[in-house]
């Protein structure tokens, strides 16, 4: 079954202001589709080419032939990382609040959910280069923030080790590829992470997080 590109959960302008259409049209219609289909070209005809993903991006990743690691790492990556990060947005107004049970698990680990956004935005504001910020859960529900370069995922800590970051379940990315933000917000990567806030989608990172504590 080869990896196919995922609707976005809504229209393609119902994240502007923050995020404006034209970069929404570009970041799903041509960069996302250019990870399922390299994706897709690198598992061609080797016994991996069932894996589901995240599957072939966590558990798998060593096991790949090491001509095709390099080229999965990245477009696995790529594909399982965006099609996370189109569910974790939603339209301003629309993205509910966080749970109790994951506003308790953050202000056990960072005081408050003001603390916790300050630290998930130095995450993805000190990210050099291209990469992605990331709210993680590890069994039991403690959760921690961390980034990793390029399409990296801490769902690939056994393959990867600390290139990984924290490791555990991520619950909510961040984008901070030029891509995601330069048509908008040009070099002003801190305006375009300040606006990622009006449009999480809490109730699917709520749901996430029940999901990943066990
Ligand atoms: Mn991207």
């Amino acid at each position: 079954m080869a990896f196919t590109l995922p609707d976005l959960p809504y229209s393609k302008d119902a994240l502007a202001p923050h995020i404006d259409a034209k970069t929404m049209e570009i970041h799903h219609g041509k960069h996302h589709a250019g990870y399922v289909n390299n994706a897709n070209a690198a598992l061609e005809g080797t016994k991996f080419a069932d894996e589901t993903c995240p599957g072939v991006i966590c558990t798998r990743l060593n096991d790949m032939p090491a001509d095709k690691k390099t080229a999965v790492r990245n477009n696995a990556g790529g594909h399982y990382n965006h099609s996370l990060f189109w569910k974790v947005l939603a339209p301003a107004g629309k993205g509910g609040k966080p749970s109790a049970a994951l506003g308790e698990a953050i202000d056990k680990a960072f005081g408050s959910m003001d603390k916790f956004k300050e630290a998930f935005g130095k995450a993805a504001s000190t990210r050099f280069g291209s990469g992605w910020a990331w709210l993680c859960v590890h069994k039991g529900g403690k959760v921690e923030v961390c980034s990793t370069a390029n399409q990296d995922n801490p769902l690939m800590k056994d393959a990867i080790g600390d290139a990984a970051g924290c490791g555990g379940t991520p619950v909510l990315g961040l984008d901070v590829w030029e891509h995601a933000y330069y048509l908008n917000y040009q070099n002003r990567r801190p305006d375009y992470i300040g606006a990622f806030w009006n449009v999480v989608n809490w109730d699917e990172v709520s749901k996430r997080y029940e999901k990943a504590r066990g």
